[in-house]
């Protein structure tokens, strides 16, 4: 058996066009959604991140500023920044790139923007929210993820998911999200004892360790569904996931790429927080 292919561009595309017929009905009322990507430093991956994010709302016709602060920036002038973003009503949408340098204290960060406006789902209150069951905004990663299972008909009630990794950014809200649409959830992490034995168990598999390759088709339940979150660049400069994509496409009923799985995904989700977030401001 070969497995299915996700195709995470496509869906990305399909799921793109979803919101930008939401943004556009908004803006028929007036509210154009707006992100403010603030980037602390000169980070070459987080630099290329921060461009995608601002191309992705130039495509659907967003609002975006992209606000680069220089690496020296004081903690009080980050913070009132956000302060400023947070009072700006053009603005639905805020996130720092991670990491920011080390003389700030990036929880201070987290929690110094608006659980209104907190795009990324970083903020203790919405993972509180996420936590008891009334999310807000869902981290984008997971929620692309959670997508990709949902446009592949893949049932998840009932079924066994097991995240490998425990990341507050993929592994810890992906299981909440799977809890949530009533999935029975193992959590695996670096210290757990026999990690096959869970895998093999799993009709859902989620990787996010960082670790290339490490899941190989004989820990692989046969027809499972796995997504593999993974990004890790090799020795040539070819992009691999924490799955062998050869070995486990054998055994799995589903299976996401990398590149062009659960990538295109998460910055889709981040465009649809933000269109989102613009839709609870109407009436308000
Ligand atoms: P972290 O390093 O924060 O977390 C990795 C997790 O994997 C930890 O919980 C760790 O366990 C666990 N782990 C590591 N090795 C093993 C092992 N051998 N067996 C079981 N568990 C293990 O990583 P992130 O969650 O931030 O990212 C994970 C991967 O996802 C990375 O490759 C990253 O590049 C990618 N990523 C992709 C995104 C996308 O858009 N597609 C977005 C974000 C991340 P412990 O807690 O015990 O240390």
């Amino acid at each position: 058996m070969t497995a299915r292919i996700i195709d995470g561009k496509a869906i990305a595309q399909e799921v793109r066009a979803e919101w930008k017929a939401r943004a556009d009905a908004l803006k028929a009322r007036g509210i154009v959604p707006g992100l403010a990507v603030i980037i602390v430093g000169e980070d070459p991956a987080s630099k290329v991140y921060v461009a995608n994010k601002v191309k992705a709302c130039a495509e659907l016709g967003l609002h975006s500023e992209h606000i680069v602060m220089p690496a020296d920036t004081s903690e009080a002038a980050l913070l009132g920044r956000i302060a400023a973003l947070n009072a700006d009503p053009k603005i639905h949408g805020i996130l720092v790139q991670l990491p920011v340098p080390r003389h700030i204290d990036s929880g201070k960060v987290l929690e110094a923007i608006s659980p209104d406006k907190d795009v990324d789902g970083f903020h203790p209150v919405n993972v509180g929210a996420l936590a008891t069951g009334n999310m807000r905004f869902a981290p984008c990663t997971p929620y692309g993820a959670m997508k990709l299972l949902e446009k592949s008909g893949v049932s998840i009630e009932g079924k066994h998911a097991v995240v490998i990794g425990r990341s507050n950014i993929v592994g810890k809200p992906m299981a909440m999200l799977l809890l949530q649409a009533n999935a029975t959830v193992t959590i695996c992490t670096s210290k757990t004892v026999d990690l096959a034995k869970f895998t093999r168990d799993a009709d859902i598999l989620v990787v996010a360790t960082g670790k290339p390759k490490m899941i190989t088709g004989d820990m692989i339940k046969p027809g499972a569904a796995v997504i593999d979150v993974g990004i890790n660049r090799m020795a040539d400069g070819k992009l691999c996931g924490d799955v062998d994509f050869d070995s486990a496409k054998e055994v799995a009923g589903w299976i996401t790429p990398v590149p062009g799985g659960v990538g295109p995904m998460t910055i889709t989700m981040l465009v649809a927080n933000t269109v989102r977030s613009a839709e609870r401001t109407v009436g308000k």
